[in-house]
């Protein structure tokens, strides 16, 4: 059995015991890593407080390597992000980069995502609320490229052909990406405007400045996407919690953008 230390962020915990907790963190060094902390539940213990859900700091971990499970042996926070657990939509968008993040499956080291999610947990703890949908959305985009999924914008994933500015196209989930309008006509997937097209190559290029005005739609997309490429079809929960907090019409979608 060896001992790690890394950076790393709690993603999600569960109760395991009356005294312990499973942890799942991201890590710099191994990628996704569960590890058991016990004795954490008591309020007196010794990881007391320090260890909230979305914290960055350095992890040592007792590891043997044939394991999923590993055992804690040190937590130091050196990020707490309490007030994302304040907010509700703040909690329920860091949730969803944690449910994507968690998708990674790679033991080695990860460092550009690692540093992905704690700038964009960062931007979510303290963006303006107003830009908070567009964040969450560039954010997600992001990692979702970094995991190495970046959909194909241009030119056709079909033909091959560059669309047009204003053309009209689809988005093929199997194909990975956008097929032009004449390739649109017979195939799989919601249609998608040029405009719609326009906002989702800012969010993956992480254009600060991109304006997203139908944010649940753009939610749906990136929810399909993640679904049939990272998740093997099974559901994401997060994606509906915050998809019923933006609150908006669902019957809106990117077709008319
Ligand atoms: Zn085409």
């Amino acid at each position: 059995m060896g001992v790690i230390t890394t950076s790393a962020i709690l993603l999600r915990s569960f109760n395991y015991s009356e005294t312990s907790k499973v942890l799942r963190f991201f890590t710099r060094d191994h990628g996704v890593m569960a590890v058991m902390a016990k004795g954490s539940r008591k309020s007196h213990g010794r990881f007391g407080g320090s260890i909230e859900t979305f914290v960055t700091g350095e992890l040592t971990a007792y590891v043997r390597p044939t394991r999923d499970l590993q055992t804690l042996k040190d937590f130091s926070a050196t990020r707490p992000r309490r007030p994302l657990a304040a907010h509700v939509l703040r909690f329920a968008g860091a949730s969803m980069l944690a449910e994507v993040a968690l998708e990674h499956s790679g033991e080695g080291p990860a460092p550009e995502i690692f540093e992905r999610l704690n700038h964009g947990l960062d931007a979510v703890e303290v963006v303006d609320e107003s830009e908070l949908p567009a964040t969450l959305l560039r954010e997600a985009w992001g990692l979702v490229a970094d995991l190495g999924y970046h959909p194909v914008l241009d030119p056709c994933v079909q033909c091959g052909r560059a669309l047009e500015a204003g053309e009209m196209g689809r988005f093929d989930f199997a194909g990975g990406g956008v097929r032009c309008a004449h390739c649109a006509e017979d195939g799989p997937g919601p249609r998608l405007g040029p405009h719609a097209r326009r906002q989702l190559r800012q969010m993956l290029a992480g254009d600060p400045s991109v304006q997203v005005s139908h944010a649940r739609a753009h939610l749906r997309l990136l929810e399909n996407f993640v679904t049939y490429h990272l998740a093997g079809s099974r559901p994401l929960r997060t994606f509906q919690f915050l998809a019923d907090l933006l609150g908006q019409d669902d019957s809106v979608t990117l077709e008319h953008m």
